[in-house]
């Protein structure tokens, strides 16, 4: 059982695009209505939910009737700017109908840089979390763009997911994922690789051993999903990797039972 979970009342979950859309990249109703709903629960627990969403660009290339992924940055940005709002349109939908109000955070890496920009939007999570509303947050893609203004883009919404985590001095950041956690190795190739149960620490030797699985799983996979790690273990936030298929999951990661890999939070000595 892992108590410090049980009781983490803050709590940011972060959903990628392979969640919410079927494999020819059309969204899951099914899934985001799921997810919608288990969120609602939870919130009615009295938990306090921010979800950081993913799937702007691939809804909106779809939306678009975009036979391609979009590749070439213009297209991803204008993309995104088209998913956006078929996003939160879908999460205002879904929510509604669980009785919950959602709100739109659009963030830049700035926004965590410049004091007063941070503050500001300190400010309106703990407004928007204590009128019981669900932040939904993304990037906000039409104008971070790593390729042309480096510093201003966070890229991957594992690493926004974590920085957000911190920001708003949560208790637990959840990454729900197409894989089942952190593995000793590659488990598409490896048979014998073993899904860790939980990381005290995130040792270089833990690192070296566990190359394959990091490698293998590549872009926005487990290497982004590890820097998350790191940003949260250091202030003392819980992170757990789990499947995202079931979004039911959810309950039971709450509840302290032993899903996917748990990273602990540092604890003061
Ligand atoms: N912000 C991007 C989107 O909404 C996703 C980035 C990521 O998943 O890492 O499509």
């Amino acid at each position: 059982m892992r108590t410090s979970i049980k009781d983490a009342k803050r709590i940011v979950v972060k959903v990628g695009t392979s969640t919410l859309t079927h494999e020819n990249g059309k969204i899951n109703f099914a899934r985001l209505d799921k997810l919608s709903e288990v969120l609602s629960d939870l919130a009615n627990e009295g938990k306090e939910i921010i979800l950081v969403s993913s799937g702007a660009i691939g809804i909106g290339a779809a939306k678009m009737k975009w036979t391609h992924r979009p590749v070439s940055v213009v297209e991803r940005q204008a993309a995104a700017a088209v998913g956006q709002s078929e996003l939160m349109h879908l999460y205002s939908k879904f929510f509604g109908e669980y009785g919950h109000v959602v709100a739109q955070i659009l963030l830049t890496s700035d926004v965590f840089e410049k004091p007063v920009l941070r503050k500001n939007v300190q400010n309106s999570f703990n407004k928007l979390l204590s009128q019981g509303i669900v932040p939904i947050v993304n990037e906000n893609d039409p104008v971070a763009t790593d390729e042309i203004e480096g510093e201003k883009s966070i890229g991957d919404n594992d690493t926004l997911s974590a920085l957000v985590a911190k920001n708003v001095h949560a208790d637990l950041l959840i990454l729900l994922s197409d894989i089942d956690g952190f593995y000793t190795d590659n488990p598409k190739v490896n048979p014998d690789a073993i899904l860790i149960d939980h990381v005290d620490d995130l040792t270089d030797d833990l690192l070296n051993n566990a190359k394959g699985a990091i490698s293998a799983l590549g872009t926005g996979g487990m290497s982004t999903k590890l820097k998350a790690a790191q940003i949260v273990m250091q202030e003392g936030i819980d992170m757990v990797i789990a499947h995202g298929e079931h979004p039911n999951v959810l309950y039971k990661i709450t509840k302290g039972e032993l899903i996917g890999t748990w990273f602990k939070g540092k604890q003061d000595e």
